[in-house]
Formats: structure tokens, C-alpha cells, sequence
């Protein structure tokens, strides 16, 4: 049995290669469900886009039916309650590959996540009886209910209200919900409320049949269009008191927890989505000519998907390392006895620092990706005819729901601070050790090892930038830092670019036993300009820090320290990216994986 690492962990300990699970090694049973993922989107959604985004009455419900009928929307359930019981590491495998989906993919995402997992976590055996079988099965929908018109990001400012009737047999809900993914045809809805003059959320299960909830037309959007968006009203909503879910005063972590979920799902989400985006993309540059050369041909062009193509095999390369980690602790939680619901809850609560930095990782790679593969397919990239232009409107989302990439940036640096401070992680022990040895940062950026002798050194530096600068921050700030969310965002980015930066190196360090010398060279190239770039990442948010909290006369010898420890070994950067994308461009599709 594994010993399951804590979050935020990664920072502080040295993690080996074998100790992580890559892509690379999911085996034939999650091959299938992955093949039958594809298969369901190929034949049953990439066709009927166009119509879905029209929202053609009760074809995105449809669609979501027979996704059920094949068993695509019970991974996560546990076979009790008729479902497939999957890995954590399968569950964000199926959600990888139906993330490819368009409007479909958030449809189907939030029915899965947010519209499914509160009752399988909270729920209490007779909820779960009574609707986790017709929730696998997609007979029913489920939808989220938490944003309100007041209440975005400060979920738990919200003021819909439930009070108990005379009789003590209902709870009565009274208020406004707002954005409700699939609200406009869910049969079941998470509605939270805070019941009498309480502070703090409670949660309930809403069926649509309920008297006194109702919604709102469907929302006009930029993006996901064929997704329904509705507001939700609930008039003197009658709620039988057995439809409390968890305990009273249990919603706002309840949410917290859901949230912190989907953040992870959501990193998994967008990396299918990036790989058909670049595929399309390349495919458009291998057909298209100008100045009589294919765009496939041009230098720019190949920058391009080049750097597409190295950070989706990062974002993917960190999602499946987090994913297996969380498998881990769940399974660590259950064989200490604790019930499965709430170890899935718990493993998931102890990575909120991974979980954020892949929200963010991810939502910002689709976006980058969706933005040059418009560039590359020029005016026709801005026409409504291709499909990248849906993927770019479709991307904007991702940086807004599940917690703003701000809330998400915020979330990582205050709590890796926490944490520290809170000796939960020993943080301030190994930042005091590298303060003393400062002065030989120079040794350090001397790399003079084999390959991955160096790639582990340039990972070893990123993270040790990181810790420095995170406790020059805390030092020069005090418990001002809190305030200051400029300096935030810059640790945060910091221990983003580090875990995914590592990950990456991690995944191809493991990857030299399984293929052929020549084929892992690429993949070193991919690596080399992946740390090329989270070092000059990192540099630049750690100069950005410590020129906003640290005296002039103590920046010196910092500075200098985070220069020595944010170098790279000197390689032609151009020419790799340049191999990359002549393999993306030979294969004319993303083929750089399992
Ligand atoms: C298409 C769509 C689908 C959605 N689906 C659902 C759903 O199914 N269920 C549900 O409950 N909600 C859903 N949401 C709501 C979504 O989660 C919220 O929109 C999101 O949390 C942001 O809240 P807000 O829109 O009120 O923005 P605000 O909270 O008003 O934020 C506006 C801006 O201010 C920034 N900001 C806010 N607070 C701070 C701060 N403390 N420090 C620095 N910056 C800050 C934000 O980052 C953002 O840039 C959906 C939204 C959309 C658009």
C-alpha cells in the first residue's frame, strides 16, 4: 500500500518518477471506457453540433439519455447504487475524453460533477437509493444550484432562506439562483440555502416536481450555447425535511468540496478538447497554401502548434500525477475505515492546492490553444462554418465557473501560507535550509549530469525558486500578505509552472523504459521547452515579488539567487520546437500519447 503525500507536498519533497502514474500506463479496461467515450462522441454529438448549439428542443437531454443507456454517466457511482464504481483515475479519464464535446461536454460534466457527486458524497443511503440508479442512468438530469444574483465568487453571502413549516415535515425555500447549468431541464436540483437566520449554507436535493421552483428562459451567451443557462426561482418551495442533504449548516462545505472537484475535472476536461483543437489546426495548415507553400511549412506556424502541443502534454502529464494521488489517499481513507463517500471527500480536500493550479493550468492552455489554432486557420478560423471557432467561444468559460482563475489563483498561494504556517506542511523548516545555503545557488545551475540528471536539477531549482521567494513574501509581508493579491498571483504562478514543470519531467523520466530511444527524444524536446518556459515563468513572478516586498538593499542577493536557480541548459529552443511539430505534422493529427 502507498503512502499517500499530502497537497501541496510536492513543493518540499523530492518525488521519483516511478512514484507517479502517467497516461501511459492506464490499462485495457480504461483503454474501453475511453474508446467508448470517443466512440460516443463521433457518432453521437461531432455530427449534431451545430443543432445542439441551435438548441433544438430536448436534443441536448437526448443526447445526455443515451449517454446514460451506455453507461457514461455512472463512472463515478459506486455498483451499489447500479453504478460502475470506477477510479478516481478513470472517472477523470472519462471526463478527459467527453470534454471534447462543445456545449455537450459541459452538459455533461456538470450532470456527472456537480449535478451528481453531492448526493453520492453527502448523500445518506436512502437519497442515494432513491436517486443515484436514475442519475447513472441519465434518466434523471441533475443540476447546481449555488451562484445567486449576489452572490458569485463570495458563494456563502447568498440569501435564499428555508424555514421549516408548522407542521415540521418541509422545509420552505424562498430565493433566487442564477447561471444553473442544465437548469432548464434537470430533474433534480442541489439548491442551497441558509435556513432560518443561519450564517452558513445548508444544502438540499429539489426535484423539479416540487411545488413553487420554476426558471427563467434560457441565457443568450458568448460561448457553449447549445448548454442550457437558466436562472432558478424558488417560490415558498415545498422540501421535505429527508431532502436536507448532510447535515444543517453542511452546504458551504458541501460546496467548497464540490468545487474543489470540479476544479480538477475541470483540468482533465480541456485536454481532449486541446488535442482535437490542434488536430484540426494542423490538418487546416497540412491543406491550406500560401505564397505557394502549405502554412504547415512556415516557422510561425510551427511555434505555434508546437507550443500547443507541449502544454497540453503538461496540463496532461499533472492531471493523471493528482489524479493518482487522490486514488491513493481515497484508498488510504477506506482502509482506515472511513466510509467511501466521505473518503473521496477528505483525498480530494487534501489536494485544493492541485486541484486549483489545474484549474488554472488548464483553462488557459485550451485558451491558448483555441486562440493560435483560430490564428492558424486565418479568416476562416473568424467563420462561423469551422469548428474552432466554436472551441474558441466554447473555451471562455473555463476561466470564469468553478471558481474564477483570480478565486483559483488566490486558493493556491493562501494555502500553501497555511499550510506552512500551520506546520502541516514543513515548509518554513526547508525554506530556512535553502536561505542558508543562498550562496551556492550558482553550483546549482551547473549542469554537467546526464539528461535527466539535469531535468531533475532544473525541476529541484523551480521549486526551490518558489520556496525562497514564498518565504521572502511571507517575511517582508507579515499578515499583510493576505491583502496583497498581486504578490499571490505571483506565487501562485510560480507553483503552477513548478508542479507542471515537474510532472512533465517526472512522466518522461518514467517513459525512457517503455519506448524506443529515438521516439523518447522528442519528448525530451517537449520537456526542454517546457522547463525553458516555466523557468523565465517563474523568474519573472518571482522578480514581480520581490521587488513588491522586499527592501532594495536585501533584493540583491535574492535576485541573484532566483537567477542562478531559473536556468536552463543551453539548447537550441527553435529546433526542438521545430522537430515537435513536424511529428504533429507527419501524423496530421496530435498522436503524441498512450
Ligand atoms: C455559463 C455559466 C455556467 C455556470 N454554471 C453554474 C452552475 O451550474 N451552478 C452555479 O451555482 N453557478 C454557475 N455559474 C456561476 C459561476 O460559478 C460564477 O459566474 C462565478 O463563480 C463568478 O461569479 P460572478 O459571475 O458573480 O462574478 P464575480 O464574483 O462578481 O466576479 C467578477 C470578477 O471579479 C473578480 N473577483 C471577485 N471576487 C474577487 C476577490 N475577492 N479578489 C479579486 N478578484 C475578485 C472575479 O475573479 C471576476 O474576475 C455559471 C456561470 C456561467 C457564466
Amino acid at each position: 500500500m502507498k503512502k499517500a503525500l499530502k497537497g501541496g507536498e510536492f513543493l518540499i519533497k523530492t518525488t521519483l518518477a516511478q512514484d507517479i502514474f502517467i497516461p501511459e500506463e492506464f490499462d485495457e479496461e480504461q483503454k474501453m471506457i475511453a474508446q467508448t467515450c470517443t466512440d460516443f462522441l463521433e457518432s453521437e454529438v461531432f455530427p449534431i453540433v451545430d443543432r445542439i448549439d441551435k438548441m433544438e428542443p430536448g436534443l441536448m437531454s437526448q443526447t445526455l439519455k443515451k449517454c446514460g443507456e451506455l453507461g457514461l454517466a455512472a463512472v463515478a457511482i459506486p455498483e451499489e447504487y447500479d453504478g460502475f464504481g470506477q477510479s478516481f483515475v478513470t472517472s477523470m479519464l472519462s471526463s478527459d475524453i467527453m470534454g471534447a464535446g462543445y456545449s455537450f461536454a459541459v452538459a455533461h460534466s456538470a450532470h456527472t460533477g456537480i449535478g451528481t457527486l453531492p448526493i453520492v458524497y453527502y448523500g445518506n443511503d436512502e437519497q442515494k437509493q432513491k436517486y443515484l440508479p436514475k442519475l447513472g442512468s441519465a434518466e434523471w438530469l441533475g443540476a447546481y444550484c449555488l451562484t445567486e444574483p449576489g452572490a458569485g465568487s463570495d458563494a456563502n453571502s447568498g440569501t435564499t432562506k428555508a424555514t421549516l413549516s408548522e407542521d415540521g415535515k418541509h422545509y420552505i425555500l424562498n430565493g433566487q439562483k442564477m447561471w444553473i447549468t442544465n437548469g432548464g431541464f434537470a430533474d433534480i436540483y442541489t439548491v442551497f440555502a441558509k435556513i432560518d437566520n443561519d450564517r452558513i449554507l445548508s444544502a438540499f436535493i429539489v426535484e423539479k416536481n416540487f411545488p413553487g421552483i420554476s426558471t427563467s428562459p434560457e441565457e443568450h451567451k458568448m460561448g457553449i450555447k447549445g448548454s442550457s443557462t437558466v436562472q432558478v426561482f424558488l417560490n415558498d418551495c415545498k422540501v421535505p425535511v429527508e431532502n436536507l442533504l448532510g447535515k444543517r449548516g453542511e452546504g458551504f462545505r458541501i460546496a467548497l468540496n464540490i468545487l474543489n472537484l470540479g476544479r480538477i475535472k475541470l483540468g482533465a476536461n480541456v485536454i481532449s478538447a486541446c488535442k482535437r483543437a490542434i488536430t484540426q489546426s494542423v490538418q487546416y495548415a497540412n491543406e491550406r497554401k500560401q505564397f505557394r507553400r502549405l502554412l504547415s511549412t512556415f516557422g510561425a506556424i510551427k511555434h505555434k502548434l508546437a507550443e500547443s502541443v507541449v502544454r497540453v502534454f503538461a496540463n496532461e502529464s499533472a492531471v493523471y500525477r493528482a489524479s493518482q494521488n487522490v486514488e491513493d489517499a481515497i484508498q488510504m481513507y477506506i482502509n482506515e475505515g472511513m466510509d467511501v463517500g466521505l473518503a473521496q471527500v477528505e483525498a480530494q480536500r487534501k489536494f485544493v492546492i492541485e486541484a486549483a493550479l489545474l484549474k488554472v493550468y488548464g483553462s488557459e492552455t485550451l485558451d491558448y490553444v483555441v486562440d493560435e489554432g483560430v490564428q492558424i486557420h486565418g479568416g476562416m478560423g473568424f467563420s462561423a462554418e469551422t469548428q474552432i471557432e466554436t472551441a474558441y467561444r466554447d473555451s471562455r468559460i473555463n476561466r470564469i465557473f468553478e471558481g474564477t482563475n483570480e478565486i483559483n489563483r488566490m486558493v493556491i498561494s493562501d494555502t500553501l501560507i497555511k499550510k506552512g504556517m500551520k506546520k502541516e506542511i514543513n515548509l518554513i523548516p526547508k525554506a530556512v535550509e535553502l536561505l542558508n545555503s543562498i550562496d551556492s545557488s550558482e553550483e546549482k545551475a551547473n549542469f554537467t549530469g546526464e539528461y535527466f540528471d539535469t531535468a531533475k536539477q532544473i525541476t529541484e531549482n523551480l521549486k526551490n525558486a518558489t520556496i525562497l521567494v514564498t518565504k521572502y513574501a511571507m517575511d517582508g509581508l507579515g499578515k499583510k500578505i493576505a491583502q496583497e493579491q498581486e504578490v499571490l498571483f505571483n506565487l501562485a504562478d510560480m507553483m503552477m509552472q513548478s508542479y507542471v514543470a515537474e510532472s512533465t519531467a517526472l512522466r518522461v523520466e518514467k517513459m525512457q523504459d517503455m519506448i524506443e530511444t529515438e521516439k523518447l527524444d522528442l519528448f525530451k524536446d517537449m520537456l526542454n521547452v517546457l522547463q525553458y518556459e516555466s523557468a523565465h515563468i517563474i523568474y519573472k513572478a518571482g522578480m514581480d515579488a520581490i521587488y513588491s516586498c522586499v527592501s532594495e538593499d536585501e533584493q540583491g542577493k535574492i535576485l541573484k539567487a532566483l537567477d542562478n536557480l531559473t536556468k536552463v541548459k543551453p539548447t537550441n529552443y527553435k529546433n526542438a520546437r521545430q522537430r515537435i511539430a513536424n511529428k504533429l505534422i507527419e501524423d496530421n493529427k496530435f498522436n503524441f500519447t498512450y
